[in-house]
Parts: C-alpha cells; structure tokens; sequence
C-alpha cells in the first residue's frame, strides 16, 4: 500500500511509520519532488488493515500498488532515481558509459584500457576479476589479485569500479574494492545472492538473465531495493532466442517498457547482447535512440589475445570513435554525460 502523506514533517511521517511497523509491515520512506510517500510493504493477505491509516492525520490517501514489483516501480515514485557510483550519476538524464575489459586479465592489460576509455569519456571501469564461465576448463578470474588491480586502475585514472559478485562469500571482499556490485545474468534469480546485495550499501549493477522475462527482472530488482538498498541499475543485454546469427538478441524495447514500468536507471550492454565487436556500435546507438541511461562496453587493447569474449571487444580506437558518434545523439535526446 502506498500512503500518501499531506505533510512533509519528519515528526508526522515518523509517526505513521511507527504505526505500519506496528501492523506489521516495513516502511519505506520516498521522498520525491512533489510528494512524500510511505510505501508499506509486507504480506498482502492483511493489507486491509493499512487502508484505517488514512484517517490518521497528516495522510491525504492510502492506495494499493497494484503491480508485483512495490519500490522498485513508477506506482510509488514517480520521478527517476539518480544513482551515483563515486561521483558518476546515473538516471534522470545523466547519461553513463560502463567500459573496460571483459576479465581483468594483467596490470598492463588494465591500466592500458583504463587509461584508454577514460581519455574517450566513459564514466565507470568495468572488469571481471570473478568470471561467470561456461566451462570450468577456462580462465576463472584473478580474483582478489584482480580486486586490487581495479581498485588501483581506478584510483590512478579517478574511475570508479564495478565488478561481478558470484557469491555472498564474496561480498565482503568485493564490497572492500569496488564501488559498484554486479549480479550477473547467471545469477539474476540467485535470490539469496540479491538480498545479500540488497544489504549492501554499493550500487547493485543488475543484469537480466539469458531467459528472464522483464517483470521476472524487475521482481529480482525488487528483492534488492525490499532489503534496504535503493541504488539499482537494471541492463539488458541480450536473451536468448531461436537466432544463431548472434550471440544473444537484443531486447531493445526492454528499454521503453522497462522506463514504462520502473524508476531505476536501464542501462544496454550490446557487446554480450551481439557477441561480434562491429555489431557494438550500431546497437549502443540504438540504445541511445531508444532511452537507456547508460551503456556497458566491453574494450581490449588486443582482442584477438583476450582470455575471454575477444570476439566482442572494441579496440581502444573504436571505442574512442564510438564515444565521439554517441556525443552527439546524447545531447539530442536531452542526457547530459
Ligand atoms: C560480464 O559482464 O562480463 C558478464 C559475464 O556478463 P553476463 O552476466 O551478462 O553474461
Ligand atoms: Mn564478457
């Protein structure tokens, strides 16, 4: 239920809180530009009871949240969340690039690509030092070694750092390095892994699995921001579909239903979504057109060395001309970067 209050006052707002922690529900406080609201969320079969609050003072109304997913949707805050990594926003106009090697590989291989995306404009490193691999045969990650390499990468070129989380073992070491937390497509319905996150105070990076539907997406989202953790990003990259021709299909209208739906910030990853690196740019301009806050990119300085998706790595040069074709179309949607 979404109560509707007719003040702003932190005493006011406070008291019906108690009240719905009384009745047995969590509260959550949004405060948006217009309107505080207090989403009470909980099991669904008392609900009824909530509704006498509205003859409290200071509440104007109390309406259901008719979709599935409570704080994660438009229902109870209407007006986009901005996110921030560091000092990088994300959301409400601002416009961020995610760009970096597919797994941190050595410090060169690193540092060049930072350096690289960096000098091109992008916003946030990315780069996996735990990767999420098909075969248990291949290259798993450098783990902690990789952790430190971003972090330095990071600090030497004033990038901040997202990296994925496999497991809640993980966290506590993950969480000392990176400034952001990213639940693969592997592991988007690992729920104990997103209420895990959802404690987290890092932004969650959280990308749809190979055959999520995009409510099933926005319900995962939902795990995270019910635990206490509104700083979710949502990307698409890509699901998996009866075409051979690429690697995944690109959802490209999540984007439209995704903002229709839900206030957090959408972000395309078409390198995963396309598997071939000249398939990159046309999608990430696509993305663009289309809505997205942010694109994730995966760049090598020598693809045909990487450990892992080479195939869809640009080289520092295309992604530095990328970035230069995409100025352009962001300005012309209205997005600042
Ligand atoms: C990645 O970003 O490196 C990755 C493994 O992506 P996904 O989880 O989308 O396959
Ligand atoms: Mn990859």
């Amino acid at each position: 239920m979404i109560i509707v209050m007719a003040s702003r006052n932190k005493e006011d707002v406070d008291h019906v809180v108690s009240k719905v922690e009384e009745l047995g529900y969590k509260a959550h406080v949004i405060v948006g530009v217009e309107r505080t609201v207090i989403a009470a969320v909980g099991d669904e079969r008392g609900k009824h009871r909530l509704q006498t609050l509205e003859a409290m003072p200071h509440v104007e109304r109390v309406v259901p949240i008719l979709k599935p997913f409570k704080l994660a949707g438009r229902e109870v805050r209407h007006e986009d969340s901005v996110i921030e990594i560091g000092p990088v926003k994300i959301g409400g106009g601002h416009f961020c690039v995610f760009a970096g090697p597919c797994a941190v590989e050595s410090r060169e291989q690193l540092f060049d690509t930072a350096k690289a995306v960096k000098e091109a404009g992008a916003h946030v490193l990315r780069g996996g030092a735990f990767k999420p691999r098909t075969s248990p045969y291949s290259f798993q990650g450098l783990e902690e070694k990789g952790l430190v390499l971003l972090e330095e990468a990071g600090k030497t070129f004033g990038l901040p750092v997202v990296t994925e989380i496999m497991t809640i073992e993980q966290l506590p070491l993950v969480e000392r390095y990176a400034d952001a937390l990213q639940i693969g497509a592997r592991n988007m319905q690992n729920y104990g892994l997103l209420k895990a996150v959802g404690k987290s105070r890092k932004p969650v990076f959280l990308k749809r699995g190979i055959a999520a539907t995009i409510n099933e997406l926005l319900m995962s989202a939902e795990y995270i921001v019910s635990e206490g953790n509104p700083n979710v990003i949502l990307c698409e990259r890509g699901i998996r579909t009866f075409e051979t021709e690429t690697r995944n299909t690109l959802d490209i209208q999540a984007v439209p239903v995704l903002k229709r739906y839900t206030h957090l910030p959408v972000v395309i990853d078409p390198s995963h979504a396309s598997g071939h690196w000249d398939l990159v740019p046309p999608m990430a301009k696509a993305a663009v057109a289309a809505g997205a806050d942010g694109l994730m990119i995966e760049v090598h300085p020598h693809p045909e060395d990487a450990v892992s998706d080479g195939e869809q790595s640009l080289r520092l040069e295309r992604f530095a001309e990328l970035m230069r074709e995409l100025e352009a179309l962001i300005k012309l949607v209205g997005k600042t970067t």
